[in-house]
């Protein structure tokens, strides 16, 4: 039961990340009046320091029995791609079965497969739709992608995912180490081959993209507040308000966009997002004579390396770890170490460094759309490594939901109800 104080609040999004601000921007333009809160400045989280890559090319979710296989020999090179943060591994325990469930089960892996196709549908429009209505275009470049590969056999290993972007009509092409120079001048000698996707786009600096949305939505009437989320109000099945550290805001709906931290505000709705935070790592060098212009990703490292406004970023790998323990900048060191492997010529001065939290569900599906039991919760988190790719679709997915359309069959398999 919604009384006309609530009938006449503002829908409130929790999460000021690329989520949640991408949320708020689709929802205002669905005529809403909308608050977007969040505990620090927009965009300063995990959207941060993200690689910048729109990858709608990812269609195969990384819960697969191929993903798995890796796992125990990705474990035992302390230098690899995926790492535990040894003091997390109880807390991470459940998680990981719940994984190894959903990446052994063929139904499970058929459900990502289809979700993720029509995602990235989605993503590809939104995306273009949100740079024209948001004045985007001059942090965004159209210069494809790369993934380079340095033995035959790890290039076989990409035949899975490209056997199914043929099939969805992915543009790609098959290149030779030579050609792959061509396309970023200075990848070394021992790169054997690689495959680029003309139509790759990326963002020269991810946290501008969220500041300049986030500056067009309070610009168009939108309010932003600065304050902890911390409870809701209840009528029966419906949240009435959002109660922050220092007020209670009356809502007509609230949308969970809170990252990582969306799984303690499930709990206090009563519903369960068991998401762990896959830490990734990024350090930005400052521009020198290597100069490429579009993402590079080496296969099998887990990192992509990115040409931004300041210079180099090289952004990626995994780390599971409980919340709230220390980063283990040794990964950052790591990152430069394989970026000089496969760049040998690179030696810009160190900007910055920088630790995310990928916010994952165990099945890698994001989780969009209406909370289970509630009348106006929705939700929009789990986005795991393609959070910046999926975070327009997920808005105008959640927006349409509101107006009372049905989601897509196969973004049932992303329903926020299936963890109970
Ligand atoms: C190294 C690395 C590289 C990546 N590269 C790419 C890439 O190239 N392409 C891609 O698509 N994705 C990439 N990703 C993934 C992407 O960055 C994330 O999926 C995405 O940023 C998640 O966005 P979000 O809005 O869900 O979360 P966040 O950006 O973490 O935002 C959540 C917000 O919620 C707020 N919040 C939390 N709790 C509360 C509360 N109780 N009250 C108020 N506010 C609260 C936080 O302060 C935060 O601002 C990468 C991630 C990493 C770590």
């Amino acid at each position: 039961m919604t009384d006309t104080s609530t009938s006449q609040a503002p829908i409130i999004v929790v999460g000021a990340g690329i989520v949640g601000t991408a949320t708020a921007r689709a929802l205002q333009r669905e005529g809403h009046a909308v608050t977007l809160v969040d505990s620090g400045e927009p965009g300063k989280a995990t959207s941060y320091g993200n690689a910048g890559f729109i990858a709608i090319d990812h269609l195969l979710p990384l819960a697969r029995p191929s993903t798995l296989k890796r796992v125990p020999k990705m474990l035992m090179d302390r230098d690899g791609p995926l790492t535990l943060h040894r003091p997390s591994i109880p807390w991470l325990l459940p998680w990981m079965a719940r994984f190894a469930l959903a990446a052994y089960s063929a139904a499970e892996v058929k459900k990502g497969v289809d979700s993720f196709g029509v995602l990235m549908a989605e993503a590809n429009i939104a995306w273009k739709a949100e740079i024209q209505a948001s004045g985007l275009g001059e942090l965004f470049r159209s210069k494809g992608a790369l993934y380079v590969y340095e033995t035959e056999q790890s290039f076989a290993d990409g035949a899975e995912e490209r056997d199914l972007q043929k099939a969805k009509g992915t543009a790609f092409e098959i290149v030779d180490g030579a050609r792959a120079r061509e396309l970023a001048p200075g990848l070394s000698d021992h790169i054997v081959r690689g495959v680029y996707y003309p139509d790759g786009m990326h963002t020269i600096n991810p946290y501008r993209v969220v500041a300049t949305l986030a500056e067009r939505f309070a610009a168009d009437g939108g309010t932003i507040l600065r304050a902890r989320v911390r409870g809701f109000g209840r009528d029966g099945n419906t949240v009435t308000s959002v109660k922050t550290t220092d007020s209670e805001l009356p809502a007509k709906a609230v949308v969970i966009a809170a990252g990582r931290a969306s799984g303690d505000l499930a709990r206090l709705l009563g519903f369960n997002a068991p998401l762990v935070a896959e830490r990734g790592y990024h350090v930005m060098l400052a521009p020198d004579n290597v100069r490429f212009d579009l993402p590079v990703s080496p296969a099998g490292r887990g990192f992509f390396v990115t040409p931004m406004e300041e210079g180099l970023r090289v952004a990626g790998t995994v780390e599971l770890a409980a919340p709230h323990q220390p980063p283990s900048w040794h990964r950052a060191d790591l990152l430069v170490k394989h970026l000089k492997d496969i760049f040998p010529g690179v030696g810009g001065a160190e900007l910055g460094r920088w630790i995310g939290e990928r916010p994952t569900l165990p099945d890698f599906r994001p989780a969009i759309g209406r909370a289970p039991r509630l009348a106006n919760v929705y939700c929009g988190y789990g986005h795991q490594h393609v959070g910046l790719t999926l975070a327009t679709a997920t808005g105008r997915l959640i927006a349409r939901q509101m107006e009372g359309e049905d989601m897509p069959e196969a973004l049932k398999a992303c329903d926020p109800g299936r963890f109970g």
